[in-house]
């Protein structure tokens, strides 16, 4: 009786101790493998970052944050139509330092008058509708044998703007006429490629 009493602690011993054995084993491995693939990610992710240009990294990093923010290359365009004359005006201009890392709601509250049409960490367009009337309506006239640029206002009133020196001597009978009674040009876009035919 004493003999199997003693047979069957042995045993019990070697199979707990066997058991313990493959616990210890396994939870081991585990462990390993957990490391191994946490730094094959973190390797994976740098050298997407590393591949990544500016702009891809400036919209990663906004995209992380969960909500997109001003870029200090951001490009900011203004579209303003004119009512009272029916013309679109654009100018583009760099971001203020002031608006630099903002996120749209913010931007909003800076440009409470306008409308956002696009918002991306690189470029902005803005938009307004105002009554007034938009500050390119030009008029070309013959000056001593040159052409000179008047501004006109809403009531057609002509100021000088500038002189320029492209001379009228060589013009065909036909440009001469028209541009001693005056030729009416809007927007700065108009006015340049006007001045470019004459010249
Ligand atoms: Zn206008």
């Amino acid at each position: 009786m004493k003999k199997y009493t003693i047979i069957t602690i042995i045993t019990i011993g070697i199979i707990l101790g066997f058991l313990t054995g493959i616990y210890l084993y396994r939870l081991n491995r585990i462990t390993h493998e957990q490391k191994d693939y946490i730094a094959e990610k973190v390797e994976d992710e740098c050298t997407a970052i590393g591949e990544l240009d500016e702009e891809e990294l400036a919209n990663l990093i906004t995209t992380n944050n969960s909500e997109e923010k001003t870029s200090p290359n951001c490009i900011i365009t203004l579209k303003v139509y004119h009512e009272a004359c029916g013309h679109l005006i654009e100018s583009r201009q760099s971001i203020e330092e002031t608006e630099v890392n903002i996120t749209e709601e913010e931007l909003k509250e800076k440009f409470s008058d306008w409308e956002v049409q696009k918002f991306t960490p690189t470029e902005i367009v803005l938009y307004k509708e105002v009554d007034e009337f938009c500050d390119e309506h030009y008029l070309l006239k013959e000056d001593n044998g040159y052409i000179t640029i008047y501004k006109l206002d809403e009531n057609d009133n002509a100021q000088i703007y500038n002189t320029t020196d492209i001379s009228t001597e060589y013009l065909a009978e036909e440009d001469l006429e028209q541009i001693r009674n005056g030729i009416k040009v809007c927007t700065d876009k108009e006015l340049n490629k006007t001045l470019e035919d004459f010249e």
